[in-house]
């Protein structure tokens, strides 16, 4: 018997959590259940994160969490709860089955069948924003090699543990070097740790336009969070509906299963929501406890239901569907087919008995960092950046000079072009520093000179390589 936390949510998440847990109760889930509020009812009792503290303490304990839909309340101060939990729990991996099930629900791509491991944690999602001029805000986009060989090791022990041949990374690291070429590269050294599954790495770009077009072709995609995140919608959607697709957040000690679907408050309390993608994501979570037989009796009966054409409002189609049928009903119609096989769909057996193997992160010796230079940020008003090295090169000092000036990343002095378009924030790098100290007297020598400088970025080496990216240009 393993507890789990349940979240029943907002709009349709009652109702399909409701039918969700009747169907693998059914099956013979062997689950004890505790229930908890979160999402709508506690935003708007004033809690800005939509959760108490009672819950996370419920949550921390199981460590297993069926969560259904919640809605989040338009307007300043509510904070996501499902990016939060992620990120408090260490839920590091986000896992989207797409499975089209052509030719009963309709699709493009018949032939469908591929997971995406999204990282869940970091990239852009950190959430560090800055107003810094006028005229520009900025976002961090941080990357880790933990994050990075975490995830990328769940990505080929998923492919091995569930039979599957091939994992391709997608990132864009002919831009963005060193953030995306981070996740490269530990994806080419985990990589030769399993020669007997397929790799390759897509740039993001025609990796996704190739995905949208012949999904047929991938596996297991791994893929940084942003990206994951427009990829894995993308996915689901051409598959045939996001409506039919579940998740799983996977940490070390605790896990959380959900569709991906929103809480469609629109069609709330009328018994026409389509349970199938909260049954998904519960699926999941019958795998992640060990429960295996249950998992695919649910999923093969789920199959046998959908290929009997017995469908929800929203895939429902004349000539393919032979009935329509509300949330309950599809509920039924599920629980009657467990014990039975799809017969054109494929039916599923998923593995029983192995263990995926996920190592804790061991932190690697660290490299020589030697410090080279410092690159000033600037708010500066002026439009030629010839007149900016005139009073920036006041501040140099032994070493340390002034060598580029970069305007939204491209170079702009020595040798720019007119025609570049400049903002109101500028990059001084400065290079030849012989210590840190020499940082603060740059600042105290700029400020005096009334120069406006809004950030510093350090440079450095790792290992005798240079660890930052040149000015576009240069
Ligand atoms: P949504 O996914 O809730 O609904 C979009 C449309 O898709 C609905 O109007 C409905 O027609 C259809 N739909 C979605 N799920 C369905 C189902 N199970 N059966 C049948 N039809 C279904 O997206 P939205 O309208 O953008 O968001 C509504 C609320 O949900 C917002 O408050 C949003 O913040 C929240 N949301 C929550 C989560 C979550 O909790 N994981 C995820 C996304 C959105």
């Amino acid at each position: 018997m393993t507890k789990i936390t349940v979240a029943k949510g907002d709009g349709i998440g009652p109702e399909i959590m409701d039918a969700t847990l009747e169907i693998i109760l059914a099956a013979g889930a062997k689950i004890e259940i505790e229930t908890i509020d979160i999402g709508e009812k506690v935003y708007l009792s004033g809690n800005t994160a939509g959760i108490a503290k009672e819950s996370w303490d419920i949550i921390r304990r199981n460590k297993i969490f069926l969560k259904a839909p919640i809605t989040t309340p338009q307007g300043g101060g509510y904070k996501s709860l499902n990016v939060t939990t992620r990120k408090f729990l260490g839920l590091y991996s986000n896992v989207r089955p797409c499975l089209s099930l052509h030719p009963f629900v309709d699709t493009k791509h018949p032939k469908m069948d591929l997971v995406i491991i999204r990282e869940n944690e970091e990239d852009l999602y950190a959430g560090i924003e800055h107003q810094q001029t006028d005229e520009v805000v900025q976002c961090l986009k941080l990357i880790s090699r933990p994050g990075c060989e975490k995830i990328v090791r769940y990505a080929f022990e998923y492919a091995k543990h569930n039979g599957r041949k091939k994992v391709t990374c997608f990132t864009k690291d002919n831009i963005m070097k060193q953030t995306d070429g981070l996740f490269h590269k530990v994806f080419d050294e985990i990589a030769q740790e399993y020669p007997e599954i397929e790799n390759e790495h897509w740039i993001i770009d025609i990796g996704a336009a190739k995905m949208a077009d012949t999904p047929e072709a991938f596996d297991v995609i791994v893929v940084p969070n942003l990206y994951g995140d427009v990829l894995s919608d993308i996915a689901a959607q051409i598959a045939g509906s996001v409506g039919l697709a579940g998740s799983s957040n996977i940490g070390e000690e605790c896990a959380m299963f959900e569709a991906i679907h929103g809480s469609a408050p629109r069609r709330a309390g009328q018994n026409v929501a389509n349970p199938s993608g909260l049954l998904q994501g519960a699926i999941l979570m019958l795998q992640h406890i060990g429960q295996m037989d249950i998992a695919e009796k649910v999923q093969n009966a789920w199959l046998k239901t959908i290929e009997d054409g017995i469908h929800t409002y929203d895939i429902y189609q004349e000539g393919i569907s032979t009935q329509k049928v509300g949330t309950k009903e599809f509920a039924l119609a599920v629980i009657a087919n467990l014990g039975h096989k799809p017969k054109q769909l494929q039916a599923v057996e998923f593995a029983h008995g192995t263990q995926m193997n996920l190592p804790k992160y061991v932190r690697k010796s660290p490299a020589k960092k030697q410090l080279v230079g410092v690159d000033l940020f600037v708010h500066w008003t002026g439009s030629q950046a010839d007149d900016l090295a005139k009073v920036v090169s006041q501040i140099n000092q032994n070493n340390a000079e002034l060598i580029m000036i970069t305007n939204r990343g491209i170079k702009v002095w020595p040798e720019g072009f007119p025609e570049t378009f400049c903002t109101d924030h500028w990059r001084c790098r400065f290079k030849g520093l012989s210590s840190p100290q020499q940082i603060p007297l740059l600042l105290e020598k700029a400020i005096s000179l009334g120069i406006d400088v809004i950030k510093t970025e350090n440079l450095y080496e790792f290992d005798g390589k240079a660890a930052y990216s040149l000015g576009q240009g240069q």
